[in-house]
């Protein structure tokens, strides 16, 4: 339970951390809250040269309200989205889910740009986000861009992200009027990591669904839109037959990518989804008012 060598910084400005990813292209990393890099370091998962400590940069942790919707700087910690009254206000789904991250040890040093770069399988946030839309701001050296969330998260552990850039922002766009979330999970008991999580951002007009994310965690390689269910719920009086049928198809998309590990098997897993859909969907309609 040793890491391999490296040699560590500490930049004070993103410029400085950015030009340090340019110069080390390849070998280096990008430490935030060290809860996913330096277990897998320990576990020789990940052999990284060079670590370059973005928690030393001002100015990388906020929730700020703008005219389209919030801005969360990319080292914001679960503690703090779960406590931030313009998270609780604006996506409730994202405190509630920030709030059931691990422990508090966790929440208070593991950050949402972390969680998103990492993109871990069975990760709480990047199902979230996905199901918010929205994007990621990502530097280098010498420009931004932004990645839309819907081709951020790529396949297991990997993303769109480049190894010269850093995540500075999320974006998460204003929920139109009559919109309701829901996160739910069914969790491994000693780390909380989602067996199944499943997220919903559900807009209704009257009894009617006029719109509808959906993503699921835990259950495929990533987090993955359910677009068949989001489908049969568009445009849909919402009734228990509609929410059951639109939830058994919640993990249609990962088909036979489903997850089988010690916890939990790929049947156990597809029922846990269709399960945790359904209340998602469920409470995200009541919520929705
Ligand atoms: C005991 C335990 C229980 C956990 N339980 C849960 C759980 O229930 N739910 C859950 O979702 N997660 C859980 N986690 C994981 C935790 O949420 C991590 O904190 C998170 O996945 C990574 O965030 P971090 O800030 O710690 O990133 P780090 O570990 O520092 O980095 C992770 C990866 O992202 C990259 N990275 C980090 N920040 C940036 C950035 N700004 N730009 C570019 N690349 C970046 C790093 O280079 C690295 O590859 C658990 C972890 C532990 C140790």
């Amino acid at each position: 339970m040793v890491t391999s060598n490296f040699e560590y910084f500490a930049p004070t400005s993103v410029d400085e951390a950015t030009s340090l990813l340019s110069k080390y292209r390849g070998e280096a990393k990008v430490l935030a809250g060290g809860h996913s890099l330096i277990p897998m370091m320990k576990l020789r998962l990940a052999e990284p040269g060079i670590l370059v400590d973005i928690g030393q940069i001002e100015g990388l942790s906020y929730v700020r309200e703008e005219e389209d919707g919030v801005a969360i700087g990319s080292m914001t910690t679960y503690r703090e989205m779960a406590t931030s009254s313009v998270i609780q206000s604006n996506y409730p789904l994202l405190a509630d889910a920030s709030a059931r991250v691990a422990d508090l040890q966790v929440r208070n040093r593991g950050t949402i740009g972390g969680s998103l770069a990492h993109s871990d399988p069975a990760g709480d946030i990047p199902a979230v986000v996905l199901a918010i839309g929205g994007s990621v701001v990502a530097r280098t050296r010498r420009s931004t861009r932004e990645i839309n969330i819907d081709r951020f998260q790529v396949d297991l552990l990997t993303t769109a992200l480049r190894d010269n850039e850093i995540i500075t922002e999320i974006k998460l766009p204003r929920l139109a009027s009559g919109t309701g979330t829901a996160y739910t999970k069914f969790h491994q008991p000693a780390s909380h990591y989602a067996i199944t999580g499943v997220a919903a951002v559900i807009t209704t007009s009257g009894r009617t669904c006029t719109d509808a994310r959906i993503a699921v965690t835990g259950a495929g390689d990533k987090a993955t839109r359910a677009r068949r269910t989001e489908r049969i719920l568009k445009g849909k009086e919402i009734t228990p037959a509609v929410i059951r049928r639109a939830a058994s198809r919640a993990a249609a998309e990962i088909g036979d990518a489903l997850n089988e590990d010690i916890h939990a098997s790929a049947e156990y897993r597809d029922h846990l989804t269709q399960v945790y859909a359904g209340y998602a969907i469920e409470q995200a309609v009541a919520a929705a008012g």
